[in-house]
């Protein structure tokens, strides 16, 4: 749905076309307005590929070649069934096909979660819009955007909709999105005499494009579909995401496996042809369902989906933890993340300005506790020059302090300290409250400068700049204080500059501010920022954030390296870096000048080596991080504005700021902090690692599980004779385990406790290591090692178990074939299940912090529970073909599931510390 208007609105006045859509230009839609269009027209939202219906996405889970096969083999026993007369139930096939559809009720539970997570996820990092409703101006979700609202738009902002500019200053638009023109363009209010082509439309904004600088208001005219994107793209672009190296890793690994294991259930099936020869039919469906149920059960193919559904829940918690990321994948780069580079100013500080040093030509000025106190110089001297200073600091400024009548403090806290320093100071609001503002020149990071042109109640007209002492000097030719206007000389200059480096070494941020008078005739938007009088330099205090500090340690001792990017001075960036253990004290600072100079070699040698850049702009971000990668780096970078966004884009994580950040940032970044705060970030890099760690573990579980099942079947009929497998019936043909048992153990074990590993708490400390290499296989040595112990411990458990309740073979029993195949059954059972305490950590024990994954310790009691009632519940033993076991019986199981356990225990501490050891003497990490 959604609509557009019935004209043109470009060659219309914008007040004509307002009047059209029924708004007022100044107050917006009502709230009531806009949710009656809203539910009219319906969202602004580009149409999606219609939904798959649950039935086809149900039969999607049972697509697979082995459940044919399966379905094949039911299908001959069935028919076999009915050549004999059909007489009784068909059992096999009757369960086999229940598990089945379990199986796949459980994957498609699973798909269900993985898209909840990854659409809770779009919805936390969907475009937002101001727009003025009932006067106000509020924040709103693109979404809810309609025909006739007043768009307000600033710099960094999404363009939500097609729509007509009502004004704009400065206005520049990349619609690089619509028109591939990578260059923004200007836009103005003006109409256009005709009709144009899109990118010719410059009083229009258009949906998908991004504001490069200025300002301006516009009035919706389109949205959803009708915009020009929406015609463009009839659909929504659903191509699916490249799949990470993990998930390519995680896909080869089940095909690879599902080959293998395919080829063992084929030997499996030959060897138990070949041994004992088919006599019947009965023979032939029992071996067909053994072997293609072994194949089922054993065969990862689930490992992708587990994958996803892994890290989607990982991904949750981060969202939890305020730092939300905007891929699945994501959470893997995050974990081996080797450099953070993050902005000082507002991620490692408060950014909570207080103005309390005040530098003038004739002295000094420090505040302690609201006191100001005259440090140096002329008392009465330095109080007069310090209410000129704050006077034309607070002129060039745009913040507003929190009024009376309870408004909150709105602006830049820089901004908003000289303010309030200016409110403490006597005399200062009178002369500023004098002056009226005629035009304003913007801060940016680039310039370093800010200025604004205001007249008095005379009509004298001053300029006003403040700005980085270095950025500011140059423009100034002479200095004021009270005795009058001086040319500001060598030794004044050299003096000015060596304050505010003074102040900078401890620990200040530092803003000269300058004026000049402006003759009547010269423009004010076009007042040049040169031949200015200094008036001196501020210096503001802006504390770190309490937890940086040790953040930053974190991170070190996780081997990541963090670095401090910061438009503020060497020396405060220094100091800083230091107090925060950044660097040691007295380590070097780039800047960007020094920065400029260097080309990318001699850059990504320094890269390597500095780690605090300080008077940097935007675009030296993009150097940076450029460079560290060149050396071999995985690069965290954060960013708030629109000139970060290529540095959030190349970097292996983008971290936007979530509070700080434009839109245009966010939506170039793979990372959102809520809080803005460094700390988030070193706690994402846990959780990131924490994921992967879980990752391993239920990897481990379900291969070692997997393992385990192959090579008891593969042993049992290999070694039948031995066990006294083949005696024990006189009809020839004898499984270790049924079909159906197989599918069982597979039911039992592979769900529940496998997704129970993927949300495991950090277990084995996983800050203590160094990031993980990006090219680092999951599946390494340690972890095949361990899939094969446990794999061949658990086969022997379970045959061990055959043969002690079987007569015959090594130990002798006299219990019933159906006997010992439960307890062999339920051997493996139990073994795996304990085994997925074991599987929680390389390190450390199964007893190892054992209460704290409940989820865990729930699905082990389950699924003792489902053990204990297929063996003993008379419906489920005729399903099953299992028998009741006693006290003795079943003690025996569990002690030969404990002592797979306990061996392998033993046998992993044992490996762990020989590596340990090595690690130590080689000096590696891990
Ligand atoms: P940061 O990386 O700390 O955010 P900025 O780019 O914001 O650095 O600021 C760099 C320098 O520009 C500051 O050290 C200060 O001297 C100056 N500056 C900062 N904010 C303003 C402002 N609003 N007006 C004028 N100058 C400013
Ligand atoms: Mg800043």
């Amino acid at each position: 749905m959604t609509t557009s208007v019935a004209f043109d609105p470009s060659l219309l006045a914008a007040e004509l076309v307002a009047d059209r859509l029924g708004v007022d230009l100044d107050t917006g839609l009502t709230a009531a307005e806009a949710a009656a269009r809203l539910a009219s027209d319906g969202p602004n939202e580009l149409a999606a590929a219609p939904p798959v219906p649950l039935w086809r996405r149900l039969l999607a889970q049972l697509q697979d070649p082995l459940i044919y096969l399966l379905g094949v083999a039911v299908a001959v026993s069935l028919v076999a069934w009915l050549a004999e007369g059909a007489s009784g139930v068909p059992v096999d096939a009757v369960v086999i096909a229940a598990i089945v559809v379990a199986n796949a009720a459980i994957g498609f539970v699973q798909e269900r979660r993985v898209e909840e997570a990854v659409a809770a996820l779009a919805s936390l990092t969907a475009v937002t819009c101001s727009v003025l409703r009932d006067g106000d101006l509020v924040r709103v979700p693109a979404r809810d955007l309609v025909v006739g609202d007043v768009l307000a738009l600033a710099e960094g902002d999404a363009v939500g909709a097609d729509a007509r500019l009502a004004s704009a200053a400065a206005l520049q638009v990349a619609e690089a999105a619509l028109t591939g023109e990578s260059m923004p363009v200007e836009k103005a209010a003006t109409p256009l005499a005709q009709p144009a082509a899109i990118g010719d439309r410059g009083n229009m904004v258009f949906r998908g494009s991004e504001v490069a600088r200025g300002v301006g208001r516009a009035v919706v005219t389109a949205t959803g579909m009708s915009t020009e994107v929406g015609r463009i793209a009839a659909l929504l672009d659903q191509t699916e995401p490249e799949p990470s190296p993990l998930q390519r890793e995680l896909a080869a690994l089940s095909k690879t496996l599902g080959l293998a294991v395919t080829a063992i259930a084929a030997v499996v099936v030959l060897t138990l042809a070949w041994v004992n020869g088919v006599h019947s039919a009965a023979d032939l469906e029992t071996m067909l369902l053994l072997g293609v149920s072994l194949a089922v059960a054993a065969v990862p193919e689930g490992l992708p989906a587990v994958l996803s559904l892994v890290l989607a829940l990982g991904v949750r918690a981060m969202a939890k933890r305020r730092a939300v990321v905007t891929s699945l994948p994501a959470v893997e780069t995050l974990g081996s993340a080797s450099v953070v580079c993050s902005d000082k100013t507002g991620t490692l500080t408060r950014n909570e300005m207080t103005l309390t040093a005040v530098v003038t030509p004739s002295g000094m000025l420090e505040r302690v506790d609201d006191a100001w106190t005259c440090v140096a110089g002329d008392e009465r001297e330095v109080a007069s020059d310090a209410v000129r200073l704050l006077a034309v600091g607070s002129l060039a400024s745009n913040a507003r302090l929190a009024t009376a009548e309870g408004q909150p403090p709105h602006g830049d806290p820089t901004e908003l300290a000289i303010l309030e320093a200016a409110r403490s100071f006597d005399g200062v609001t009178p002369r500023v409250d004098a002056r009226r503002r005629l035009a304003e020149a913007p801060f940016t990071s680039e310039r370093k400068l800010m200025s604004a042109v205001t007249e008095d109640a005379d009509g004298r007209r001053e300029l006003q700049v403040k700005g980085a002492p270095e950025a500011l000097l140059p423009r100034c030719s002479a200095q004021r204080s009270r005795a009058g206007s001086a040319p500001l000389d060598e030794p004044a200059r050299r003096r000015a500059l060596g304050e505010t480096e003074r102040l900078s070494e401890s620990a200040y941020r530092t803003l000269g501010v300058a004026r000049r008078d402006l003759d009547p005739v010269e423009d004010p938007e076009q007042a040049a920022e040169s031949d200015l009088e200094l008036l001196g330099v501020v210096g503001l205090i802006d504390p770190p954030r309490a937890e940086s500090r040790r953040a930053v340690a974190e991170a070190q001792r996780a081997g990541v390296r963090v670095v401090m990017i910061t438009g503020d001075h060497p020396g405060t960036a220094a100091r800083i870096a230091g107090d925060l253990g950044i660097v040691a004290p007295g380590s070097p600072v780039l800047t960007g000048v020094e920065l400029d100079a260097l080309d990318e070699a001699g850059l990504r040698e320094a890269a390597g080596r500095v780690s605090v850049f300080a008077r940097v702009s935007p675009e030296h971000k993009l150097r940076i991080v450029h460079a560290l990668q060149a050396g071999g780096q995985v690069v965290a970078m954060t960013g708030d504005g629109v000139n970060d966004a290529p540095a959030l884009r190349a970097a292996d994580i983008g971290v936007a700021m979530g509070r700080a950040g434009t839109e245009v940032a966010k939506q170039a970044a793979t990372m959102i902090l809520g809080d803005d705060d460094f700390a988030t970030i070193v706690a994402a890099i846990r959780q990131g690692r924490v994921v992967f760690d879980n990752i391993r573990k239920f990897l481990r579980y379900l291969l070692a599980s997997n393992m385990g099942e192959v090579a008891t079947v593969f042993l049992g009929v290999v070694l039948a004779g031995r066990l006294g497998l083949a005696d024990a019936s006189g009809t020839g043909l004898v499984v270790p385990l049924r079909a159906t048992q197989i599918l069982w153990i597979n039911l039992v074990t592979d769900s529940a406790p496998a997704l129970a590993l993927g949300v495991d708490p950090e277990i084995d400390d996983v800050m203590a290591r160094g990031p993980r290499q990006p090219d680092e296989r999951i599946l390494d040595g340690a972890m095949w090692h361990r899939v094969l112990v446990v794999g061949l411990l658990l086969a022997a458990a379970s045959l061990v178990t055959l043969d002690r309740f079987l007569p015959g073979g090594l130990l002798a029993g006299d219990d019933s074939l159906a006997t010992a195949r439960t307890a062999a059954f339920t051997t493996l059972v139990l073994g795996q299940l304990l085994f997925a305490l074991s599987a929680r950590s390389a390190e450390h024990s199964a007893l190892h912090a054992l209460g704290s994954n409940r989820w865990l310790l729930g699905s082990l009691l389950l699924g003792v529970v489902l053990q204990v009632a297929v063996v003993e519940v008379p419906l489920l033993q005729a399903a099953f073909g299992t028998t009741g076991l006693d006290a003795r019986q079943w003690l025996w199981c569990l002690g030969a599931a404990v002592l797979v356990v306990a061996v392998n225990d033993v046998e992993k501490l044992l490996t762990a510390r020989r590596r340990r050891r090595g690690g130590e003497a080689s000096g590696t990490g891990r």
